[in-house]
């Protein structure tokens, strides 16, 4: 019987590796690896050898004899993939280290979340290259602690892989230091042989529309940072006090912001959900979530087994209006034909079935609506409501144009998830159409397209914000590859000044780093609190206190 990848699939392909038959698909080297929802297991190929079991970081694979009901999907999801990918089995090539030149390297990473991790894995494999990795946040980890929803603890397993990396030897953090405040990037690339920025995309798009910011909307941006205490977001108060929220966006984070506003409470207490939100969330009186996506279903941005899951929680029906499940001529036709990608023929079907679910009444709801397009949020001082443009699909069957139909809904809570955009980085060129720092395969370029020797960018702030937490592992390793080639190929210049003082400049400008010992004090005392409460953890929010409980490496 074959192994099964289910839900929590992080992508970090590290399953690929250790298979000896080859039957997990894509691998970084396969051209869909950057757009697949998720890894896949050839069940005719599958030896049943556990290999892959043992090592996925996140417990997404599962033998299938130890499949539950909900996961049963997943064995049709995983074979489909094959129905319509021809691919062959052999070995595949874990990224080699070149041999280097004689001699100390020294990298700066900027941004301590998967993206810097995953790339700093791949440097700290060789000892005589040292990673100093810096953050401006207390903690490590980035969107593991600040972006995954607290309900999905075991894609929060990839943090034990992140542990490793940093309790090397050669490895270093320098957290709640903001570069570009305590350290300037011209600093760093004057101490190190190669300075990596990964960022990620801190700040959410713009809906462009008529009150956009009236109390009662919010990013989905805020709305994570707040439930995931993110101290940036955790003062907010968001107001669910009305019985409908709407969500704007199609994507998987729309997803997140849904099921966490249905989920009963006593099963948000056992995550590692921010307190402040948890209170809030008790005496929420939300029953109705209306997830708004201006196109169709088979143009849906979230993952498969992100939608699946929504027709398990507890006490909450997922409601689709057959009506509105439309598809453009070219999908229906393919459909139709059994040509059409499986991923999206799996998205139309999975729909299709939550279309035809009976109503449970008392139930709290996630309704979706498609071909529905936010024109305005209304309301006098604060949200009333917000107005919705029926769409249709425009000839080619990609894009929607509106009709003359605009519909009000009720609702005093507007969360406008439609994605994250890059900002510029101080001393970095940007590329303002693309939302990202202008790279070749990680080396950044300048304006005239020229490589920039000894910088580099990994994860969003590379390729924009796209994908979820293990794909960055391929990204990381790309640029760590790059940086590698370039120190072969001794194209990067000698660092000029001493790291000795990056502390005492840090310090002068009022700067407390914190280092990993640091972090572990913060990690013991929020599982301490965890354990009392039966919780993963319970997250500290001020990063005042964190910085305090951290002794910090200069006082
Ligand atoms: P996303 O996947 O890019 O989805 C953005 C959604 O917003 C799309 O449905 C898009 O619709 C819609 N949208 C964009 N502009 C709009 C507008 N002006 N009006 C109405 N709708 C608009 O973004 P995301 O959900 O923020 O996720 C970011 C990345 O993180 C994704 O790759 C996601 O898979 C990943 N992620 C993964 C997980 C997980 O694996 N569990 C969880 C969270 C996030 P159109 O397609 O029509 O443009």
């Amino acid at each position: 019987m074959p192994d099964v990848i289910t839900r929590p699939c992080c992508n970090d392909a590290s399953c690929v590796s250790v298979c000896p038959v080859n039957c997990i698909r894509p691998t970084p080297a396969d051209p869909d690896f950057f757009t697949a929802e998720s890894l896949y297991i050839d069940p005719d190929t599958c030896i049943d050898c556990g290999a892959c079991v043992d090592e996925c970081p996140v417990d997404a694979i599962l033998p299938e004899e130890s499949l539950q009901p909900a996961d049963e999907p997943y064995l049709r999801i995983n074979a489909d993939y094959y129905r319509d990918h021809d691919v062959e089995g052999g070995l595949v090539d874990s990224p080699r280290q070149p041999k280097l030149p004689p001699g100390d390297l020294h990298v700066a990473i900027v941004g301590a979340g998967p993206a810097g991790l995953y790339a700093a894995e791949q440097l700290v494999r060789t000892a005589r290259i040292s990673v100093d990795m810096f953050d401006r946040l207390p903690t490590p980890h980035g969107l593991v602690r600040a972006g995954v929803a607290p309900d999905h603890a075991l894609t929060k397993g990839v943090e034990k892989n992140f542990d490793r990396v940093a309790a090397k030897k050669n490895f270093r953090y320098l957290l709640n230091v903001t570069v570009g405040q305590h350290i300037r990037h011209e600093e760093l690339a004057a101490r190190y042989h190669g300075v990596i920025y990964a960022v990620g995309a801190a700040h959410d798009r713009r809906l462009s529309i008529a009150s956009e910011d009236l109390p009662g909307s919010a990013s989905a941006t805020d709305f994570v940072g707040w439930y995931n205490g993110h101290p940036d977001h955790a003062g907010a108060t968001h107001d669910l006090s009305g019985d409908r929220a709407v969500v704007i966006g199609n994507g998987n984070v729309a997803l997140d912001v849904a099921r966490i506003l249905v989920t009963a409470p006593e099963v948000l207490a056992t995550t590692d959900i921010a307190d402040h939100a948890l209170e809030q969330l008790r005496s929420s009186s939300i029953t109705e979530v209306v997830v708004l996506a201006r196109r169709g279903i088979a143009h849906a941005a979230f993952t498969n087994s992100e939608f699946l899951a929504l027709g398990s929680i507890d006490g909450v029906d997922v409601v689709i209006d057959p009506e509105e499940l439309v598809l453009d001529a070219t999908t229906e036709a393919q459909l139709a034909a059994g040509t059409l990608d499986s991923t999206v023929a799996t998205k139309i079907r999975l729909a299709q079935e939550f279309s035809a679910r009976p109503r449970v009444p008392g139930r709290r709801r996630i309704v979706f609506r498609f071909l529905a397009d936010p024109v305005e949020i209304v309301g006098e001082g604060r949200v009333s409501g917000i107005r919705v443009r029926k769409n249709q699909y425009a000839a080619d069957g990609t894009t929607v144009t509106p009709t003359d139909t605009v519909t009000e809904l009720a609702t005093g809570l507007v969360l406008r998830s439609i994605g994250y955009r890059c900002v510029p980085v101080d001393g970095l060129p940007f590329d303002p159409d693309r939302s990202v720092v202008p790279n070749e395969a990680g080396r950044v370029t300048d304006a005239d397209g020229a490589v920039i020797p000894g910088l580099y960018v990994t994860g969003w702030i590379k390729r924009g914000a796209t994908g979820g937490i293990g794909r960055n592992r391929a990204c990381g390793q790309e640029t760590a590859s790059a940086f590698l080639d370039d120190v072969v190929g001794g194209k990067l210049p000698e660092p000029f000044a001493s790291r000795d003082d990056i502390e005492s400049l840090v310090a002068d400008r009022g700067g407390h780093p914190i280092d990993l010992e640091g972090w572990k004090r913060i990690d013991a005392t929020e599982r301490a609190a965890g354990k009392a409460a039966g919780r993963p953890r319970v997250k500290l929010v001020d990063a005042a206190a964190m910085t305090a409980l951290a002794s910090p490496v200069t006082a």
